[in-house]
């Protein structure tokens, strides 16, 4: 065991996801403990959480009604399949989660992951367009940049060019809609962009080169978080809905970051007032304590399902863990933080400081763009002159050192703060950022 890396632990067996094993193993960063909105590193050192994790712990670190929901529940029932019979609790968080969802998604399919639920979704919408008679419907059409998890379906769909070029031919019948970064017109915008509306047109025109009668589905993140918060012009969501419903395509959103309060109200779907037919979630429905993710679906397609014979399974779909009574406690109690805290108004109410108090960054080295909403933000430096990609991972190393956790996502860093977070503790990430954004120079 190698004592520069941990007294417990090896370097040498855990193969990391989404890292850089050996630059890693050479320089660890280890988080021992959480509390609010602070980690413990393995040194001792008191790091403020600017992610909520990995935008997951939305109540903050530490929270005992979900530890104790959650050992509770283990003692009282620590398993049983959903397939063909199943346990109370997730009837009663579909309830709970159909209760804040957007105006008709009534119906919850539970799932382990984002990407799990991405996939799910992707299965959904093709499943029911052949349930209602339109079995040409197998096209699939995504946006660049986006991330949808890493199962084949959310891959294919997704647009980050690092997540797929290494794994060969994605799903066949995909297309990929423009994003909607556009530093030149929009660089600085506070709130949503003006300008990019446009883009979701793009969406005429696959359907002019496909023909509608084979287009299933257009997923999108309706913010983009893993490729460093890009937001929707104003009107971009409406347009895509207007689209997709005159030809007959189903919209759904992912929700995996922006669900639970990330932008103020529970989804991103009733801040810019656009419902999706489909909306996944996971991360912040559990607080992250217990994997878990969720689908949330019409009525109208749900019904499409129902319509066969009463004994037959009408969708061959599901997961060992699908409503694991554990992760549906710990979803349980989480749901009843937020809503005794009132969170989700928190973001909104705390929205214009956090504005402020990012847009003070905006003179910094290399800062080349500020944008945020809710209680999200990214800011992107310029790139290197030998190379695109490298900054965000130096901010991030440099804010670490200081005993301030971001996101690195290319040249850019994402924030995203628990939503208990206080003026104060706003205060001290942008010094520490400012200080970490000084440092990588
Ligand atoms: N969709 C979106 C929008 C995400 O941001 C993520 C994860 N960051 C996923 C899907 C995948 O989630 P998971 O890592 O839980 O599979």
């Amino acid at each position: 065991m190698s004592q520069d890396f941990h007294p417990n632990a090896s370097p040498d067996h855990f193969w990391m996801p989404f890292t850089a094993n050996r630059q890693f193993k050479a320089t660890p960063r280890l988080l021992e403990s959480a509390e609010g909105m602070y980690y413990t590193a393995s040194d001792g050192r008191q790091v403020l959480d600017g992610t909520a994790g990995l935008w997951c712990c939305n109540a903050g670190h530490g929270r005992r009604e979900i530890s104790e929901a959650v050992s509770k529940q283990i003692a009282r029932m620590d398993f049983a399949p959903t397939f063909q019979m199943g346990h109370p609790l997730p009837f009663e968080l579909a309830e709970k989660l159909a209760a804040i969802s957007p105006e008709g998604l009534n119906r919850v399919f539970f799932t382990n992951s984002g990407s799990e639920s991405a996939d799910t979704a992707l299965k959904i919408a093709l499943a029911y367009q052949r349930a209602i008679g339109q079995g040409s419907r197998t096209r699939l059409i995504g946006r660049e940049l986006a991330y949808h998890g890493v199962g084949f379906g959310g891959m294919s769909v997704g647009g980050m060019a690092n997540n797929r070029r290494a794994f060969g031919p994605m799903l066949p019948g995909v297309d990929h809609l423009p994003h909607t970064l556009d530093l030149q017109r929009n660089a600085f915008s506070k709130g949503l962009p003006q300008h990019g509306v446009e883009r979701a047109d793009e969406l005429e025109r696959l359907v002019v080169l496909h023909g509608a009668e084979n287009i299933a589905a257009v997923i999108v993140e309706p913010m983009s978080g893993s490729a460093g918060v890009i937001l929707p012009p104003v009107g971009y969501l409406q347009r895509l809905r207007e689209i997709t419903a005159k030809h007959g395509i189903l919209l759904i959103f992912d929700e995996v970051i922006t669900g639970f309060g990330r932008v103020g109200e529970a989804f991103a779907a009733q801040r810019w007032g656009v419902t999706p037919d489909i909306l996944t979630c996971a991360k912040g429905l559990t607080n992250g304590a217990i994997p878990m993710g969720a689908v949330l679906v019409a009525d109208h397609l749900f019904d499409a399902f129902m319509k066969g014979p009463e004994s037959v399974i009408e969708f061959f779909h599901g997961y060992t863990y699908s409503g694991h009574p554990v992760a549906c406690a710990a979803a349980l109690a989480t749901q009843q933080i937020y809503q005794q805290e009132n969170l989700f108004q928190k973001a909104i109410d705390l929205e214009p400081y956090w504005q402020e108090a990012l847009f003070s960054l905006r003179d910094l080295p290399n800062v080349i763009d500020i944008r945020t909403v809710g209680l999200v933000a990214g800011i992107q430096f310029a790139a290197h002159a030998d190379g695109v990609g490298k900054r965000g991972y130096e901010v991030f190393r440099e804010c670490f050192e200081k005993g301030l956790l971001v996101r690195a996502s290319g040249d850019t860093i994402a924030l995203s703060p628990a939503l208990i977070v206080e003026k104060a503790e706003i205060d001290q990430m942008m010094e520490l950022l400012a200080d970490g954004i000084r440092q990588a120079g």
